[in-house]
């Protein structure tokens, strides 16, 4: 039952995420929320981004003129908060609505922190699979660690406000969000979320472990001619949207090791800049940057001096 957000699908930005790829080193780390963290994908989307944090789902703020959605509040009320604090920096608005891709406790329980002016809008489907195994599954996260516990200390269902059996068109003032039933596939009420204008969905999918699915899971994305696919979940992520896009599109990736010794690039950007008498440099793992004057590093033009690409 262990889930994670696995691909999240943007038409702008495209999250390909596997937990069954994230090797865990020592004890899993508490399932938080990261502050600060949130990042704009389109003029009115933003999304908290998971961290690779089992239990810590993508979290979508989709900002209207009138109104503000949440898309999966987090677990709990202390990421609940966290999350509202987010929202704050990116939003005045006082109407919030939350919605959730499925009803696992890591994509509801934050709702709780929420005003009760606060509006859920929900399927039925979704509705109905909480109710049935909702507080099941709370009990069981709690098990998993004494943090975990303590942020699910007063998790509670919270009804839903609105709700719909397919299909579901919110107008936030300026934008529109559309509701989409498309489970049965990780739960019978998945949701995916379309922000009209910004041209962005919102997706979850889950390889459910199994990697072997992560090929056909790459490929249903290329099908959606997405613009950009981002795998955040290790190499074979990485892998199999590589050869699902085929080099038409381009595909962002967070590799710990060397992704020219990995197969995931051809040739890696290496970049030197001057830069008001300082140089950056960019390794050719793209993780290590060092600010200031390196040994061994050429004096740098006055100019960008790209030696490859990324493929
Ligand atoms: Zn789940």
């Amino acid at each position: 039952m262990r889930c994670r957000a696995c691909f999240v699908t943007l038409t702008i930005t495209c999250a390909l995420v596997s937990s069954v790829l994230m090797a865990q080193r020592g004890p899993a780390p508490d399932p938080l929320v990261r502050e600060n963290a949130t990042v704009k994908l389109g003029p009115h989307t933003y999304v908290i981004p998971d961290n690779n944090v089992g239990l810590v789902p993508n979290v979508g703020i989709i900002v209207g003129s009138q109104a503000t959605l949440v898309i999966d509040p987090g677990l709990g009320r202390r990421n609940g908060e966290t999350v509202l604090r987010e929202v704050a920096k990116v939003s005045k608005n006082a109407a919030l609505f939350i919605g959730t891709t499925h009803f696992h406790a890591e994509h509801t329980t934050g709702y709780i922190a929420f005003p009760a002016s606060a509006k859920y809008v929900n399927s039925t489907t979704q509705e109905a699979e909480f109710e049935q195994g909702g507080m099941q599954m709370v009990q069981m996260f709690s098990g998993r660690s004494p943090a975990t516990a303590e942020i699910l200390k007063d998790a509670a269902r919270r009804p839903a406000a609105i709700t719909f059996e397919r299909e579901f068109t919110l107008d936030l003032g300026g934008t529109r969000v559309r509701f989409l039933l498309v489970g049965p596939t990780h739960t019978k009420g998945d949701t995916a979320f379309f922000v009209e204008g910004d041209n962005v969905t919102i997706a979850y999918r889950w390889a459910e472990n199994q990697t072997h699915r992560l090929p056909e899971l790459a490929a249903d994305l290329v099908r959606r001619r997405v613009a950009v696919i981002a795998t955040t979940g290790g190499p074979a992520a990485t892998q199999a949207a590589k050869v699902a896009a085929n080099a038409t599109i381009p595909i962002v990736f967070s590799v710990s090791q060397d992704p020219v010794e990995l197969g995931c690039a051809r040739l890696l950007m290496r970049k030197i800049v001057k830069n008001r008498g300082r140089q950056a440099v960019a390794s050719r793992q793209g993780r290590d940057v060092s600010i200031g004057a390196p040994s061994g590093v050429p004096r740098a033009e006055e100019k960008d001096v790209p030696d490859g690409q990324v493929s």
